[in-house]
């Protein structure tokens, strides 16, 4: 069974009849989010709705005004699932969401394009390929595949789109002579029943698919080669890849990305990289000061308390900057439980985090309590509390506390 959409790929809408319509559940993507539907299986008399196969999801869109989010081929049949149940005998009006079958149309030739220029010019053979929602790749059988090679490819691929070749689709009939195994092709599904279709790129190449094509590569626009990534499987790489609009779109956000660089950078694009370079840079080694000049306040105020004539029962240090290892280093000069400590960080008003160091029973019956006048959370044993808190503003509550439980 050839559907209408294989022969004839630029059909945006086309009538039929729905010959079967039978309750099913099934679970597809809708907005991103994968849903469980209770719902129908429709089969009509022939369709222009693309089933998923070679490579190439399926197509979306609509039997009369009833959505269709997906199509799966069974045998010879393309079986289209929906929410609503159409009527056994009825006419409908299908019509192709035509912006993502053109961009499926897109993809799959120039992969088909693609595959055979990099098969020509280097003998890497394509194993496998992956249409994505946003970037695409051909899996080729070689370790690696050097700038020069993909500029080349890229080069050539798009000097065909220019010269705009014909993509022709040719039916080859199967009879009781033919061997189907010598003509079955990746691609080609296993339960795969009548004609072959073969598709040929003048001058170019000849493959069997199944899929949705062009009929010209002019109607590719643009071919462009992104990075080489390492595939799975030892040995291969995976080509990423982009065909038409995606191109367009792709484009679209890097300059948009960049005029937000340009803003905040306050530089030309050509000294992004260079200028975030150095911001990294500068940023590790402000945050190593930061972390030696902590260190050499908490010895300071350590060895200032420690100097006092007479310890207090209770101390309370808070470093809006500080972090846990600030913290951890006061506690281990310190070195003793006979002074109750407050470690805080974090903004003066707002959230944070505590420690706090002291005798055992003093933790157990003051951890809670603090974390509670400072609306936060914490958890400890032996002689240490710590906790998240959202209202460091209240500490000043908490001194209180000390200041009558030490009294
Ligand atoms: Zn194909």
């Amino acid at each position: 069974m050839v559907f209408k959409c294989q022969e004839d790929s630029f059909l945006k809408e086309f009538t039929t009849t729905v010959i079967d319509c039978t309750k099913a559940k099934f679970s597809t993507v809708i907005n991103g989010k994968k849903e469980k539907i209770d719902g129908f299986e429709i089969v009509c008399e022939d369709t222009i709705l693309f089933p998923e196969g070679g490579g190439q999801p399926s197509d979306q869109g609509f039997l009369n005004n009833v959505q269709v989010y997906q199509v799966n081929r069974r045998g010879d049949k393309a079986v289209h699932y929906t929410k609503n149940e159409l009527s056994i005998g009825e006419s409908v009006k299908q019509i192709v969401d035509w912006k993502r079958r053109l961009d499926h149309m897109q993809q799959h030739s120039g992969q088909h394009l693609l595959t055979a220029i990099i098969d020509r010019e280097f003998k890497f053979s394509t194993v496998s390929w992956w249409l994505g929602e946003e970037i695409s790749h051909i899996e080729l059988d070689t370790s690696s595949i050097s700038k020069e090679q993909i500029e080349k490819a890229e080069y050539l691929c798009n000097e065909l789109i220019r010269d705009a070749k014909p993509v022709n689709v040719e039916l080859l009939k199967l009879n009781e002579n033919t061997d189907v195994n010598q003509i079955r092709a990746r691609g080609l599904p296993k339960d795969h029943v009548g004609d072959v279709r073969i598709i040929t790129i003048e001058n170019v190449e000849s493959n069997m698919c199944c899929g949705t094509h062009v009929s010209n590569l002019a109607q590719l626009q643009v071919i462009k080669l992104l990075n080489v990534e390492k595939s799975s499987r030892k040995n291969n790489v995976l080509l990423n890849f982009l065909v038409g609009n995606r191109v367009l779109e792709k484009l679209g956000s890097c300059l948009e990305r960049e005029q937000k660089l340009i803003t905040i950078l306050n530089n030309a694009p050509s000294q992004h990289f260079d200028l975030v370079e150095k911001l990294v840079k500068t940023t590790k080694i402000l945050s190593k000061n930061q972390q030696s000049l902590l260190k050499d306040i908490a010895v300071y105020e350590v060895e200032k308390l420690k100097g006092l004539d007479q310890l207090p029962k209770y101390f309370m240090v808070h470093r809006k900057e500080g972090d846990f290892d600030f913290m951890n280093q006061f506690i281990k000069l310190i070195n003793s439980t006979d002074i109750f400590l407050v470690l805080s960080i974090g903004e003066e008003k707002g959230s944070g985090n505590i420690v706090l160091y002291g005798k055992e029973d003093v933790i157990a019956d003051l951890g809670p309590k603090i974390c509670q006048i400072l609306n936060g959370k914490g958890a400890g044993k032996g002689n240490k509390y710590q906790g998240k808190v959202n209202n460091l503003g209240n500490l000043h509550l908490v001194e209180d506390l000390l200041k009558s439980y030490f009294k």
